[in-house]
């Protein structure tokens, strides 16, 4: 065996469990496939989002690890990251970084699979959050393309393709013309959604028709669909081409416009699923509604371990609500799991001493 406990996701959730880990002297490695701890947080939130230290309505306003309490003061993301980088510094937690968890085996221990390698582990501790951004479903996906906007001065000069016609979709677009605007860049933010409808709110729609009237370059794609991602060869690039019109030319004919973008001036703001469909994937018992593949909650125990022994699930991952196997398993109830870091450090210390009390 090469560890105690392996914890997936080196969000708030899998930070405080690796902590708990070090603390009580338990072997860990936490796997991360983001860059850095905190990842999904920072990808999640635009530049300067504040960061609140939100606790639950019946919950005491402590933090089961203190140091991944955001402060009282207004904090923007960007600094918690650094602060709880520094404390996580000091503890000289085992994370590997740029490595993606794929699935596990259980024999007895828990073997786990990763996009690097395979590791024996006595318990698994899923804290992969809830954002888990959805497939474009486009031929040649595999290579990353944006999920949101962090350094909007990256796409000065540049013409940009935003994908998505939500309030997501509409704020990028917002800052990325107002940017351009300002800078006197008269490269183009096109806009494309699916159908021809755009389903932002009202006072969404009022400030992006503000910017379009105060001279942002903003072009509407409506009805356009992404088809596939390739490698340009004359360009040496990769490209995603958008398909903008089609027309039936025969019975077996259409013809097709379409435009191509650099991958990198691409971002999709196409929103997250839960992470239903990879605990169906994994084995992990979900209750589902009706008969939607994917869209389950996780059935878990008072101890917040799934069907599989040893294997628990945690924070943004059983938000907001879960169901509880009670009473030998024979009862089921519906438990209310807001998706904050408090709720997530909380099940993070929880399962880990769990853990180290039922150790053999
Ligand atoms: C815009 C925004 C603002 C928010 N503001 C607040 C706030 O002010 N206060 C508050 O309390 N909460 C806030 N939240 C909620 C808070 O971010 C979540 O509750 C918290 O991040 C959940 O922590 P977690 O560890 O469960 O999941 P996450 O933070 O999502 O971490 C999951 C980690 O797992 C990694 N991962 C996923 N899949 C894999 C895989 N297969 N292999 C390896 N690694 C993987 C991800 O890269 C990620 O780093 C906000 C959320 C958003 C989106």
């Amino acid at each position: 065996m090469d560890y105690d406990v392996i914890i997936i996701g080196a969000g708030p959730g899998g930070v405080a469990a690796s902590t708990k880990a070090k603390e009580l002297g338990l072997t860990s490695l936490t796997i991360e496939k983001g860059d850095d701890i905190l990842a999904g947080m920072t990808a999640s939130s635009p530049p300067g989002k504040s960061v609140y230290p939100s606790v639950p309505k019946d919950s005491k306003n402590e933090f089961a690890i203190p140091f991944l309490k955001p402060p009282e003061d207004k904090i923007s993301t960007e600094d918690y990251v650094k602060k709880v980088k520094e404390e996580v510094k000091n503890r000289e937690l085992k994370i590997n970084f740029r490595e993606e968890f794929t699935g596990f085996k259980k024999d007895g221990l828990i073997t786990v699979q990763t996009s690097r390698d395979e590791y024996v582990a006595e318990n698994l501790v899923l804290a992969i959050g809830s954002s888990i951004p959805r497939d474009l479903s486009i031929y040649g996906e595999a290579t990353p393309i944006a999920r949101t906007l962090h350094r909007p001065e990256d796409y000065l000069g540049k013409n940009v393709l935003v994908i998505g016609g939500g309030n997501a979709g509409a704020g990028v677009v917002m800052s990325l013309s107002k940017l351009k605007r300002e800078r006197g860049d008269s490269t183009v933010v096109y806009w494309a959604h699916r159908s021809e409808r755009f389903n932002i709110d009202r006072e969404v729609a009022r400030d992006l028709g503000e910017e379009i009237l105060l001279g942002g370059n903003i072009r509407i794609l409506q009805g356009a669909r992404p088809i596939l991602s390739e490698v340009d060869k004359s360009l040496g690039e990769r490209r995603l081409m958008i398909r903008t019109d089609e027309h039936l030319m025969g019975d077996d004919v259409k013809l097709t416009y379409g435009m191509c973008f650099p991958l990198e001036n691409v971002i999709a703001c196409i929103g997250f699923k839960g992470p239903a469909a990879i605990f169906e994937k994994l084995g992990i018992e979900v209750m589902v509604h009706g008969n939607r593949k994917g869209t389950g909650i996780a059935i878990l125990d008072d101890n917040l371990q799934t069907n599989i022994e040893g294997v628990y699930a945690i924070g943004g991952a059983i938000s907001p609500s879960y169901i509880r196997r009670t009473m030998g398993g024979k009862h089921h109830e519906k438990v209310r799991h807001p998706n904050f870091i408090y709720t997530a450090v909380r099940d993070g210390a929880s399962v880990i001493e769990h853990i180290y009390n039922n150790r053999r």
